[in-house]
């Protein structure tokens, strides 16, 4: 293309707003403001047309890692260019999925040694569910009325029908009910508006209790529990409770039920250890990942499992045993190439060693602003944090839906160089792992002050 070829900022503006459907995003508002356009990036800090910066407050959606132009990770695709930059995984094999695969199985929790490849963290869970289904029905003994899921309230896991069906966040999912499968649902572990009406002085884990109970009652049909190990993200960054993992994980191998990690969103050192499983040492029957995998440059996503799950699917061709799922792109040679490259600057490169800095910062601004008088609950896990906006602190009461409070607090951030954005009335600071000190700290000088000068 001529540099005359090169549309205008105006023509780029104009295309956005006449065929991109932007995803989560009502369009009619959209199509009524201006539109941000990132043209270039570097580091932690993303540019628009007209070279204004901004922070790259939540990791362009939770998945960068390393920031932007890393030389490493650039050198790694166009290395892997000059080779071959996609061909399929449908019966044959290529070099960089190989030695990811391999290298996966080396840092993922043991035993997790078979790696099937797509594309999205959506793909990754529906893989993993569709696994789940279908080896209880080929396992031996086989048990075909092993065929529900069960999920927690407010999960999300990634947007497919079959993820949709486990998941529960109402404005996402209700409108599909009519397509879905129906899940056993217990509830979310949320300590601030704890479903239970308990206080964390007095609380025994009622919800792990009930989710036992379930596990124990229904385990002749569950296929398996899935799960966000860490927190859970889209329902307002909601830690686990300590020991809820490892007693969930208990209770799944006692009754013979799978257990689906999620580690869509915090893979990838994104809460201190490479996978969130790692702080309770469970081991789950699937490992889900996607964002972080490849350092947040390329779609690319991966569910891990372990033999016994493999083994069900042996059988020749025409036994029906096989696992009839793939994507056109499933290990894209650049995909894994990055994500190589991506894993050995976490490991070898020190990002995952230098992280406790980061987390220290990151819990010092926490402290300070759980003293806000709108902020009813700071939730911080590793280098992420979801910081609760309440009109009342005593009662909890959250601001008006129609206020739209967390949305306006983004804008104004926005208009001063810096882009989160929130879950409604949650803020969701989760920078690239390895974004400079302080960068980070001025990241939440930032948000400190948009709130506290929120009238
Ligand atoms: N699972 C979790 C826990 C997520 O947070 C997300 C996305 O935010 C997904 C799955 C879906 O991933 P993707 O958007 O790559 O399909």
């Amino acid at each position: 293309m001529t540099a005359s070829a090169f549309p205008s900022r105006q023509e780029l503006e104009d295309w956005d707003r006449q065929h991109v459907w932007h995803p989560f995003t009502p369009m009619q508002e959209y199509a009524q403001e201006r539109p941000l356009i990132i043209e270039r990036a570097e580091g932690a800090m993303l540019y628009d047309l007209d070279g204004n910066a901004y922070i790259d407050g939540v990791s362009s959606m939770w998945c960068n890692v390393h920031g932007h132009c890393v030389p490493e990770l650039d050198q790694a695709i166009h290395d892997q260019l000059g080779k071959v930059a996609h061909s399929t995984l449908l019966g044959i094999g290529n070099v960089p999925s190989i030695r990811l695969a391999r290298k996966l199985a080396e840092i993922a929790p043991e035993g997790l040694t078979r790696v099937f490849f797509s594309d999205s963290g959506a793909t990754a869970v529906e893989v993993a569910l569709k696994m789940a289904f279908q080896f209880w029905q080929q396992t031996t003994p086989a048990k075909p009325q092993k065929t529900r899921f069960a999920a927690l309230q407010g999960a999300y896991h990634g947007d497919t029908l079959g993820d949709v069906s486990v998941g529960d966040i109402g404005r996402f999912h209700n409108r599909f009910k009519p397509l879905l499968f129906e899940t056993f649902r217990v509830p979310s572990p949320n300590c601030y508006r704890c479903p239970m009406g308990l206080q964390p002085t007095s609380c025994l884990l009622e919800c792990v209790q009930e989710l036992e109970r379930l596990i124990e009652r229904e385990a002749e049909q569950l296929a398996a529990v899935v799960i966000e190990p860490g927190v859970q993200g889209a329902a307002g960054m909601i830690p686990l409770p300590a020991n809820y993992l490892r007693r969930l994980r208990d209770a799944t191998h006692r009754h013979d039920v799978l257990l689906i990690a999620d580690e869509v969103a915090v893979g990838f050192g994104r809460t201190g250890t490479m996978f969130a499983c790692q702080h309770e040492s469970v081991v789950p029957d699937f490992l889900c990942v996607a964002k972080g995998l490849s350092g947040g440059y390329l779609p690319m996503a991966a569910t891990l499992t372990h033999d016994r799950i493999f083994q069900a699917f042996l059988g020749d061709a025409l036994s029906g045993t096989t696992f009839f799922h793939g994507h056109t792109f499933t290990g894209n040679p650049l995909g894994a190439a990055v994500s190589l490259a991506s894993i050995d600057r976490l490991l070898e490169g020190g990002v995952l060693a230098g992280l406790a800095e980061r987390v220290q910062l990151l819990q010092r601004w926490a402290e300070r602003l759980r003293d806000l008088p709108i902020v009813g609950n700071v939730r911080q896990l590793g280098l992420l944090m979801g910081v609760e906006l309440v009109q009342n602190r005593e009662t909890k009461t959250p601001f008006p839906a129609e206020r739209r409070l967390g949305h306006h607090i983004c804008r104004k951030l926005r208009e001063q160089g810096v882009l989160i954005r929130p879950l409604r009335d949650v803020l969701v600071v989760m920078p690239p792992l390895g974004i400079d000190v302080s960068l980070l700290d001025r990241l939440c000088e930032f948000v400190y002050h948009a709130i506290s000068t929120t009238p």
